[in-house]
């Protein structure tokens, strides 16, 4: 309905202006042959990345995850990029361009033992009209010969070469240091459950009035092995309970909600609203539960929007299933297929809380959702299937420009946020398409996904 659609318009727009943050990007940059490829091998500590420096040689991966002192950044390897037949110079040149305006910070390769081409020339004018820093990394210094060769490089303008020798891994850790040093401020780590979040996972129970959450805690809990939990929640008499569930302890969020009955009264319905939002703002997957045995409801949906909206992971709970009949549950299908089909990346659960039907099916659903919004892919897997896609499907022109997808990194877990690095804006249909063929190819059931774009004019 209407508010679907509103709701989609303000996440879209929210999207389009949001600059994401990411682990910092590297980019390496610098004419074929000087080594490029060896120095991203030698960061990497691996063979990986494809040694041939040959111009138009198309590589499978062109960016992936390293650190450095324990620090995570994206190492991208522009050797691929240059596709034009216009000439040598000109494409390092484009290259370094594109570089640049993806990368936090610019590691340009220089081989010291042939010194200033006109391509480095090109590189160097390109890079010094953008204001990101650069890091110029004097190459094939394999022993004291070439060090004197290394300091003619400071005539670039691009400041201090540091030389080292990507076959010999000399004066590679000086060279990380200078790049590290060009690193925004290190924020919490992605990825991480942040200190006081050990301990048993967070569920809420969620769902308007009488769908039978209570009588679905009590199911799960058989009052005897409840362990009361009282924490110092937003809601002022929040009360925890810990579950034991396929040998399992759960932690159910505010359940002191769910088992009082005041929530009932006239006028309560701005309170369930922020009682929901409180319990998902501490919760890691919710449960929605709805009753099958009256038409889905706005009060549903609205439910489910609110989940949506926190980024938390989801199941959809039916409950009531023993009251189905089968003219009852054709009507449900269709209120599913036409309420609920942005969600039809959530788990579904038909269960009765009376009956005790499929209550072994929660707990895997539960834990599918979880495992989706930890999920992570690697940055070289993430970009040789965007790379096949963006071949097979390029974004649409816009303004008689084809923006260029340079590559990508999943930069969040809990949920799963991937940023694109463009040269342009992409349509919101186009990123919509991508996250589409996330799902299709990496699953994430249970948990939403988020994909934006990280802009460098
Ligand atoms: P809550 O407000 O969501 O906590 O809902 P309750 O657990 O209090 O349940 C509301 C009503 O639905 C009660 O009369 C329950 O007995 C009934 N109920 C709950 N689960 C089921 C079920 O699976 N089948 C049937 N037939 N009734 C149920």
């Amino acid at each position: 309905g209407e508010a679907w659609e509103a709701t989609d318009e303000a996440a879209a727009a929210a999207e389009a202006g949001e600059q994401a943050a990411v682990t910092p990007v590297v980019a390496v940059v610098g004419r074929p042959n000087v080594g490029k490829s060896s120095l991203v091998n030698r960061v990497l500590g691996r063979r990986e990345a494809v040694v041939e420096d040959v111009p138009g040689v198309t590589r499978d991966r062109v960016a992936y995850d390293a650190s450095w002192l324990g620090r995570p950044f994206t190492l991208v390897d522009t050797g691929g990029w240059e596709t034009d037949a216009e000439g040598m110079a000109a494409s390092v040149a484009r290259q370094a361009e594109y570089a640049a305006q993806a990368a936090d910070v610019v590691l340009f390769v220089v081989d010291a033992t042939v010194g200033v081409t006109d391509a480095d020339a090109a590189v160097t004018r390109v890079l010094r009209s953008t204001r990101r820093p650069v890091v110029l990394a004097a190459n094939k210094v394999d022993g004291a010969a070439q060090e004197a060769e290394a300091m003619e490089l400071w005539n670039l303008g691009v400041g201090e070469p540091i030389a080292v020798s990507a076959l010999h891994g000399r004066g590679t850790g000086d060279l990380l240091d200078a790049v590290a040093a060009h690193f925004p401020d290190r924020e919490e780590e992605a990825g991480e459950r942040a200190s006081g979040e050990e301990g048993p996972r967070r569920i809420a129970l969620l769902g308007r009035p009488n769908v039978g959450k209570s009588s679905l805690l009590n199911r799960l809990a058989g009052e005897d092995r409840v362990v009361v939990d009282p924490t110092a929640g937003t809601t002022r008499d929040a009360v925890d309970e810990l579950i034991e569930l396929g040998g399992i302890t759960w932690k159910f969020i505010d359940t002191a909600g769910i088992r009082r009955r005041f929530r009932r009264l006239q006028g309560a319905d701005y309170y369930a609203t922020v009682r929901t939002s409180s319990a998902l703002e501490r919760a890691e997957v919710a449960v929605v539960l709805m009753d099958v045995s009256e038409p889905l409801a706005e009060q549903d949906i609205r439910v489910v929007e609110q989940v949506m909206e926190s980024g938390r992971a989801m199941v959809l709970a039916f409950n009531k299933w023993d009251t189905l009949d089968e003219d009852r549950r054709y009507y449900l299908e269709k209120e599913i297929d036409r309420q609920l089909s942005r969600v039809s990346w959530a788990p579904r659960v038909n269960i009765s809380a009376r009956t005790g039907r499929h209550m072994e099916k929660l707990v895997p659903a539960i834990e599918t959702g979880l495992a989706s919004w930890d999920a992570r892919i690697p940055t070289g897997r993430l970009n040789s299937w965007l790379k096949e896609l963006v071949a097979a499907t390029p974004p649409p022109v816009r303004g008689g420009r084809q923006p260029k997808i340079l590559f990508a990194t999943q930069a969040d877990v809990r949920p799963p946020h991937f940023v694109l690095f463009t040269t342009g804006f992409l349509e919101d249909n186009y990123r919509r398409f991508i996250e589409r063929r996330l799902r299709e190819d990496f699953g994430f059931e249970g948990s939403p996904i988020k994909v934006s774009m990280r802009i460098r004019e």
